[in-house]
């Protein structure tokens, strides 16, 4: 059996946005359930495309996802390099192989001459604009209808020219999608492509075909927008005479209501990120923040990307990197769309959040909570951390979601403190002052037998009572157990808040 051997293949033209990420991710664990390897390789060949920085980005995202490649231009390895503008020998020596066995062709018609045809030929044809191929290449200044001595002439002259691919319109073009089964093209439907450039560049296509078989690529995982290119991909393996790889092509990321592809102005749009990581544009100096810094674990983020596409066919959603190579496979893609769903990506980050222990969680706010009071020991975070870890989606909201724990409250709910007060409860709210000053506050438990013992005695209902404590002590109706509340916040703090009782139902 082969080796299974994947590649992420990446062209530098900005940020890694989260579609490329699943690509890189599916790539990646597809060849680590197989024992098999990942490169990265990146297609630079298209210089006028290339956006300063891009490359750096694409190492940074999948370096924390843990997308870690075994060959590429970061590791090297044996097929290095891994830079398509550093490979332009050899897909030049390519090329001449195809032209000396006849698949391939010169062509001398200079980009403008081709677009007036293609107008000319839209007006005379209902605005459908002819195609380069193999109806037409006779019409055309190549080597299949010049004369030896002019093309000897035009080299001369240095007369620009591109070679292209001779498609033969019999030739039949299937292959298997290992997520869309058969797939077939109609090979009189292919236009004679350009494979290299007049700068001596190779264009994607032959690149990206060349070195899927010089790398020993075993599967191309790549998204569906690039179906489109496999047919003629497949028409270069033949003319090679080459194996072509494995082909899967991902269905596409979808916009929250599956109308259209998801693009960055969506994100902007709806707020929510769609880059991997952090991505400043050279030119304008804008930043835009990725699912990194917008606080994600990345656990969570890589598990999200995961679950956009695929599932191991049962209900389980909660998958870290090893349980992804462990139940991948290609076969449980989805063909249909997948909607993007920022508030899952959420759910996920809770999840991953509950999961981290109490020190991880300390750790994440020690620093920022001891800057804003000098006076938090950590006993008293680590007692904050286990109070709120449930109540937060992300690391960053334990600072401020119990915020009146460790410095005054900033805002009250009047209304509701208004509409549960009951005046008969004057005296409980005495009483239970009283109780807090002669109690040691051991336990919540104890406060809580007491509190409720008190409430009893005073023919009143917890209903009333219980909400009208927890805006007195914390300023709101949410929060964790308020017994609890009362023994972190200490009787002092606790009696004097609630003897603001009067102020506030007068205010
Ligand atoms: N360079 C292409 C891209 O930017 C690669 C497509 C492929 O994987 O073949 O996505």
């Amino acid at each position: 059996m082969t080796r299974v051997r994947t590649r992420f293949a990446p062209s530098p033209t900005g940020p890694l946005h989260i579609g490329g990420v699943r690509t890189a991710l599916y790539s990646y664990l597809f060849a680590k359930k197989h024992g098999g390897d990942f490169l990265l390789r990146i297609e630079d060949t298209d210089t006028a495309r290339t956006v300063k920085g891009s490359e750096d980005v694409i190492n940074e995202s999948l370096n924390w996802c843990g997308i870690i490649p075994d060959e590429g231009i970061t590791q090297g390895g044996p097929h290095a390099p891994y830079r398509q503008s550093e490979r332009k020998s050899i897909y030049l020596q390519y090329a001449e192989q195809l032209l000396n066995n006849g698949k391939a062709y010169l062509a001398f018609d200079s980009e403008e001459d081709i677009k007036a045809w293609r107008e000319k030929s839209a007006a005379d044809n209902k605005g459908i604009s002819a195609a380069y191929n193999y109806s037409t290449r006779s019409q055309m200044k190549n080597s299949l209808t010049l004369s030896e001595k002019d093309i000897a002439r035009l080299k001369e002259d240095k007369t620009p020219y591109v070679i292209r691919l001779k498609v033969d319109p019999s030739d039949h073009v299937s292959f298997h999608d290992m997520i869309r089964d058969d797939v077939r093209f109609d090979s009189s439907q292919l236009d004679d492509r350009v494979l290299l450039k007049s700068d001596g560049m190779p264009t994607y296509h032959l690149a990206n075909v060349v070195d899927d078989h010089l790398m020993e690529i075993s599967h191309v995982i790549r998204g569906e927008e690039w179906l489109a290119s496999t047919p003629h991909h497949i028409l270069l393996y033949k003319a090679f005479d080459w194996k072509a790889p494995v082909f899967a092509h991902l269905p596409l990321f979808l916009k929250p209501d599956g109308k259209g592809k998801l693009s960055k102005r969506d994100g902007d749009r709806l707020g929510f990120p769609v880059f991997c990581t952090q991505f400043k544009n050279p030119d304008t100096g804008e930043i835009t923040e990725g699912f990194r810094e917008k606080g994600f674990e990345r656990d969570a983020f890589v598990n999200f990307i995961a679950m956009l596409g695929w599932n191991d066919g049962t209900e389980r959603e909660l998958f870290d990197m090893k349980a992804l190579i462990d139940h991948f496979s290609l076969e449980r893609v989805h063909k249909a769309g997948a909607k993007f769903n920022f508030e899952k990506a959420v759910w996920f980050n809770q999840q991953y959040v509950r999961h981290l222990s109490n020190e991880e969680l300390v750790h994440a706010c020690y620093d920022e909570l001891t800057k804003l009071h000098s006076n938090l020991d950590k006993h008293f975070i680590s007692k904050y951390v286990e109070l709120f870890r449930d109540r937060i989606d992300f690391k960053y909201e334990l600072v401020k979601v119990g915020s009146y724990l460790y410095s005054d409250i900033e805002q009250y709910d009047l209304d509701t403190l208004k509409k549960k007060w009951k005046p008969e409860a004057e005296n409980f709210m005495l009483n239970f002052n009283e109780l807090l000053a002669s109690n040691s506050l051991v336990s919540a438990n104890e406060i809580e037998i007491e509190t409720k013992k008190l409430i009893e005695q005073h023919q009143l209902g917890m209903g009333n009572i219980l909400p009208v404590l927890r805006i007195l002590l914390t300023g709101t109706m949410k929060g964790p157990s308020i017994f609890e509340t009362i023994l972190l916040l200490g009787k002092d703090k606790s009696m004097e808040r609630i003897k603001k009782l009067n102020y506030l139902l007068n205010s």
